[in-house]
């Protein structure tokens, strides 16, 4: 596959800074319910450009490599318990399908941001949203 084209990383930071204007109140806590796959019962799926934002997460931490969670959590999960790349952590880790947070955001609310995902996933000559860990293993796979 050829490299990523340079511009995903703003677009995704643009993405991620319009959710955060949005005027629906989330407090997440990081009490890391979500990142439970096993408990939580669902994997958050990503776009290309959010694997490949997500791998420069694991990256700037010096990793270069995902290892799979001994409890069959997210294996971006911290020993300490806390998501090791939150600052780029994906589109669904935001969106807070944790109670606690305060719930899932109604699609609706979002559904021009999931738009522009799509559209980027499209352009960097993704194959649509993909479940976490081969989404980001792959995007590493490619650095
Ligand atoms: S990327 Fe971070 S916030 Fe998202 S599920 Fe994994 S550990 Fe949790």
């Amino acid at each position: 596959m050829k490299p990523p084209e340079p511009d995903h990383r703003h677009e995704i930071e643009a993405i991620y800074a319009e959710l955060e204007r949005r005027p629906l109140p989330r407090q997440c806590e990081m009490r890391t319910g979500c990142c439970h796959f096993r408990l939580a019962g669902h994997t958050p799926m990503l776009t290309r450009g959010e694997a490949l934002y997500a791998a420069q997460g694991v990256r700037a931490s010096g990793r270069k490599a995902l290892k799979p969670h001994p409890d069959g959590a997210c294996p971006l999960l911290g020993r300490d318990g806390r998501c090791t790349i939150y600052k780029n952590r994906p589109f669904g880790c935001r969106t807070h399908f944790c109670a606690e947070a305060g719930g899932m955001y109604p699609r609706k609310h979002v559904a021009d941001l999931i738009q522009r995902l799509e559209a980027l996933d499209e352009r960097l000559g993704g194959s649509g949203s993909r479940p976490l860990e081969a989404a980001v293993s792959d995007a590493l796979a490619e650095m």
